[in-house]
């Protein structure tokens, strides 16, 4: 069974590694950012209220992802392992990941930190074309990250529960990587 969770910078690969992992174990691949944007597309009630933080690189309030986590992975297909890709982002979110495990029976997750520096991020985020990726939007975005979502990595290691892959390699060898530490 597994259960693991994906951090790192946008434009670290993350989303990519992450779909693959998950293809390759046959779990689903859950990405926060993915849901936030089919919902906007479809014009949901969430999407729109999502829509206004998206386009800033701000993060959507707590409550709006976590009970869309909740949700998802509730679902059949989540009770044999999953992989979650943008969620959590905070150090709040973590905490109410970590009580949602234990009040539905799922636990011994792993977390993969997926690194790259600043001038890899920032290049590869502005050849995605994405509508929340322009320059300033990028700018914030990795400053958020840095404020935000960086210190989970001390969370989840005072934790025991890191996994460290290095990010100065190709993607082909840390898709590699990543099968071996899981296979470990
Ligand atoms: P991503 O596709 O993971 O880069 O996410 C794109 C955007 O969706 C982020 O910049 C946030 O605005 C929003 N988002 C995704 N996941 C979260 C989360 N866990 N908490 C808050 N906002 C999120």
């Amino acid at each position: 069974m597994t259960r693991l969770i994906f951090l790192g910078p946008p434009g670290a690969g993350k989303g990519t590694q992450a779909k693959n992992l998950a293809e390759f174990l046959h779990i689903p691949h859950i990405s926060t950012g993915d849901i936030l944007r089919q919902a906007i597309k479809d014009q949901t009630p969430l999407g729109l209220k999502a829509q206004v933080y998206m386009d800033k690189g701000e993060l959507v309030p707590d409550q709006l992802v976590e009970d869309l986590v909740k949700e998802r992975l509730n679902q059949a297909d989540a009770q044999n392992g999953w992989i979650l890709d943008g969620f959590p982002r905070k150090v709040t979110q973590a905490a109410f990941l970590e009580e949602l495990l234990t009040t539905i029976g799922q636990g011994g997750e792993k977390v993969v930190n997926l690194d790259a520096p600043d001038e890899t991020v920032i290049s590869r985020l502005l050849g995605r074309g994405r509508k929340d990726d322009s320059e300033d939007v990028i700018r914030r975005r990795l400053e958020v990250y840095r404020e935000e979502t960086a210190p989970l990595i001390d969370y989840y290691g005072a934790r025991h529960k890191l996994l460290t892959v290095k990010g100065n390699q190709s993607p082909e060898e840390v898709t590699t990587e990543l099968q071996n530490l899981i296979a470990a």
